[in-house]
């Protein structure tokens, strides 16, 4: 499905002038991946391992239970299925959103791939297995866990360091706290429970307006 071999971060420039949480949203994946791209050259260096992610491998996309989303990662779903997805996905994206019965099947994988690639959120971006592709149904987090990369924890703190303003933390200090004492952490949810159809609305709504 994905992968994070490099960081380049993904620019809106009219949006993001516009949308005064974007530019927190895109700024904070930026570190995500940046940290990806660190630890996967550290691991691959330690254990002499290599990474087996590939484009067009979807099997975590389809079996995973575990994917966290928080609110400003949900917001950015919401904003790019709404306002960003082309017509070619986009009737497909509204039936999977629609039949999507709260499993591990992610209703934004379409055709072996992630229709909301560039605003996926960090827990698809820092999920990357080495070795050997996730078998069908395999969960290696279970499985081989030696085998799942372990995301460096300082990209984490500084991307949600650049995220807390949209909580309403923008003191320095309240921020800082607010990382150590994980008080985002609550606020996460699975992806696998959300409940999608109020989104297939939204785009329905979007496109009718656009008429
Ligand atoms: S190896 Fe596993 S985690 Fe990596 S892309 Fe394939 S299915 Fe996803
Ligand atoms: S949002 Fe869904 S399709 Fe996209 S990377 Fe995450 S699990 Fe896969």
């Amino acid at each position: 499905m994905k992968k994070t071999k490099d960081s380049q971060r993904f620019s809106f420039p009219d949006d993001e002038k516009k949308l005064p949480w974007l530019p927190l949203l895109l700024d904070a994946y930026e570190v995500i991946d940046k940290g990806i791209v660190d630890a996967l050259k550290e691991h691959e260096k330690k254990q002499k391992a290599k990474l087996a992610c590939q484009k067009g491998c979807d099997v975590c996309c389809r079996a995973q239970n575990d994917i966290p989303i928080y609110p400003l990662e949900m917001v950015g779903i919401y904003w790019y299925a709404i306002e960003k997805i082309g017509q070619l996905l986009r009737e497909t994206l509204k039936k999977q959103l629609l039949s999507h019965t709260k499993g591990p099947q992610c209703p934004f994988l379409i055709e072996h791939a992630c229709a909301v690639h560039p605003v996926r959120p960090a827990a698809c971006r820092q999920f990357n297995v080495f070795n050997k592709p996730c078998a069908e149904g395999e969960d290696p987090y279970y499985t081989r866990r030696q085998d799942v990369l372990t995301p460096k924890r300082k990209y984490r703190d500084r991307a949600f360091f650049i995220m807390l303003p949209f909580y309403g933390i923008t003191d320095d200090a309240a921020r800082s706290s607010a990382i150590k004492s994980g008080q985002l952490d609550s606020q996460a949810k699975p992806m696998r429970i959300c409940s999608w159809r109020h989104l297939a609305q939204r785009m329905d709504d979007f496109d009718t307006n656009q008429k």
